[in-house]
């Protein structure tokens, strides 16, 4: 497979790569402490641009998710177009960076004369990962009181100590 590109295979026209990998793709997410469910599909097209590698195109994953209302596992998948600049040099001297400007923020820095393909798809997915997974838009999550998960059924707590928490701040508010 296409996994790491050589920058001198790239050609002048371009390089159009088809991934569709499942072991290594799998073993650089569960590093990150993802769970993958199937393999990962991508289409990019890459190019050298004075200087720069350009990467553009479209990932799609399917990962296992833990819900942040009901702390479920779901499968979801995760897919984006995306496009990204890579320049050769070093992380380090990103650090120094204090403030990076839109235009730099999809600028990754490699070294020597490979680009790993899937640890740039795996960035890509990761940064379009929900930061609040939900297993479903209602889910109900779990009663604070006593843990239940409200999706499989009402607990046995009081009606009254049942307060949304979304709505708990509107408790003290006054109508006039
Ligand atoms: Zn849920
Ligand atoms: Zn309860």
């Amino acid at each position: 497979m296409f996994m790491k590109i050589k920058l001198q295979d790239i050609s002048p026209e371009g390089l159009g790569v088809d991934v569709k990998e499942e072991e290594e793709f799998r073993s650089i997410a569960e590093q990150r402490g993802v769970k993958t469910l199937s393999p990962v599909t991508a289409h990019v097209d890459i190019r050298r641009i004075s200087g720069a590698v350009e990467i553009a195109g479209h990932v799609a994953a399917r990962l296992s998710l833990k819900c942040a209302r009901c702390l479920e596992d779901y499968a979801s998948t995760v897919e984006t177009d995306f496009v990204r600049h890579l320049v050769r040099g070093k992380d380090k001297e990103r650090e120094k960076e204090k403030e990076l400007t839109p235009e730099e923020m999809d600028v990754t820095f490699f070294e020597g004369d490979e680009v790993e393909l899937l640890e740039i798809l795996f960035e890509e997915v990761s940064l379009e990962m929900p930061t609040k997974p939900l297993c479903k838009e209602d889910c109900r999550g779990l009663c604070p009181r006593c843990g239940k998960d409200l999706n499989k059924g009402e607990c046995k707590c009081p009606p009254e100590e049942k307060i949304d928490p979304r709505f708990a701040k509107l408790k003290g508010f006054k109508v006039k």
